[in-house]
């Protein structure tokens, strides 16, 4: 395992400054309803106002519309909008991960298509591989693509797909060579890119238990997808979706979720009898994010130096969401009375959302049983 200590340098801490100043102005304390981590709203226009400044895809080549910049450059920029709360859900999934499976495996067209665009923080993405019978083993996806004139012909059903409602594209993981006796599950699966306006596309809520709208079904009904939109190889989709899931985990999006609560608190308490509990808490809280902050951030060291750190992101993810669960436990010791995602007060109104979205954190992107499992797996030097 390599998680190697690092810490930023000159002009890393100078764009930690840019990005702080920005936000300073752009949604000053108050201005606005922090979200919870990548939970944070949509807000096509903060997105854009991010791409100007070059900090949407910016990881990605200067060709194809972003700025060269490095991993450790888009960590500092994600975790300043984390902390902060920023909106920065429209172009989340699209600069985190499909804008590099594009520029990974995708042709010059899908390039030229896709990534400016992503880079001036216009397109959103949606991610499409579990399905009902589906989740930790996702090899075993069985929505099939069938061939048909120039394209494929797809049917059947995605769920818990996050934004679809909200987003312009999906990315989706579909079985496009039947599963033959005896062989690999991991074989015959491809990727693709559907628009999510396609005729024969079915979106439905599926509310969350507050009556929130994140969630949808996708049912495909004979949706036609060009030749042109599948990315890589058709039938090697299974080692690309293994790479983009080591985009997905390991960031400062799977521990910094309810800072933005945090911090909340303590404004809440400055002055009352629970300041010094409060402090002692962030004390003790900060500690640990210090912690997690240096693995995840030797993360996108390792990322930078070239390799595909796909052990320690999984530990980095199990070890982050568990702690932001005992973060929410410890806020929980803080009220008295029933959080209500209606109260008067920030701190509970956040609280209460991180109440209900916390559990969340520990599925989505690989439970914790499965994470635990990849490390294990690949400490020992076998498949993932
Ligand atoms: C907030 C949120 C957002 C999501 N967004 C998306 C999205 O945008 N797109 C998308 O495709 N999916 C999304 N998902 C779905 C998510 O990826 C799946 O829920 C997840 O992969 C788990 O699959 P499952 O729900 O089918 O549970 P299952 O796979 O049925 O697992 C049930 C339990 O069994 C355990 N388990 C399963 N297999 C093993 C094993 N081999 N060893 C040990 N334990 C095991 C699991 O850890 C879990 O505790 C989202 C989920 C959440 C919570």
């Amino acid at each position: 395992m390599r998680f190697t200590p690092t810490q930023l340098g000159d002009a890393e801490l100078e764009l930690q400054r840019e990005v702080r100043a920005f936000l300073a102005q752009e949604l000053p304390p108050g201005s606005h309803q922090p979200g919870l981590g990548m939970s944070a709203r949509a807000d096509r226009a903060f997105s854009a106002k991010m791409a100007e400044r070059g900090w949407v895809g910016m990881s990605l080549p200067k060709q194809w519309g972003g700025s060269d910049r490095s991993a450790v450059d888009r960590f500092i920029v994600v975790e300043e909008m984390l902390r902060w709360g920023a909106p920065v859900g429209h172009h989340w999934v699209a600069d985190r991960q499909t804008g590099n499976v594009i520029l990974k495996f995708g042709t010059d067209e899908q390039r030229k298509r896709f990534l400016p665009a992503i880079c001036r923080g216009e397109l959103g993405f949606s991610i499409g591989m579990s399905e009902p019978d589906s989740g930790s083993d996702l090899a075993s996806v069985s929505m099939r693509a069938e061939r048909g004139d120039g394209g494929w012909i797809v049917n059947g059903t995605k769920i818990w797909t996050s934004g679809a409602h909200q987003n312009d594209w999906f990315i989706c993981l579909l079985r496009t060579h039947p599963l033959e006796e005896g062989g690999s599950k991991h074989q015959g699966l491809s990727q693709m890119l559907v628009d999510l306006n396609s005729p024969g596309l079915d979106i439905g809520p599926i509310p969350f238990l507050n009556g929130e709208h994140h969630f949808n079904e996708v049912a495909f009904t004979d949706v036609f997808v060009p030749d042109e939109n599948v990315v890589g190889e058709p039938g090697m989709g299974w080692n690309q979706n293994t790479a983009e899931m080591a985009y997905e985990r390991g960031g400062p999006d799977r521990w910094l979720s309810p800072f933005s609560t945090v911090e909340q608190l303590l404004r809440e308490v400055e002055g009352t009898e629970m300041e010094q509990r409060a402090c002692e808490l962030f004390g003790e809280l900060t500690a640990r994010w210090w912690a997690l902050r240096n693995l995840s951030l030797s993360v996108a060291r390792l990322i930078d130096e070239g390799e595909a750190p796909s052990v320690e992101s999984a530990l980095v993810k199990e070890m982050g969401t568990r702690f932001e669960l005992e973060v929410i436990e410890k806020l929980v010791e803080f009220v008295d009375e029933e959080l209500t995602p209606d109260a008067d007060s920030l701190f509970h109104r956040l609280l209460a959302e991180c109440v209900l979205t916390g559990p969340g954190n520990t599925i989505r992107g690989g439970t914790i049983e499965i994470l635990r499992s990849v490390a294990a797996k690949g400490l020992e030097g076998l498949p993932a």
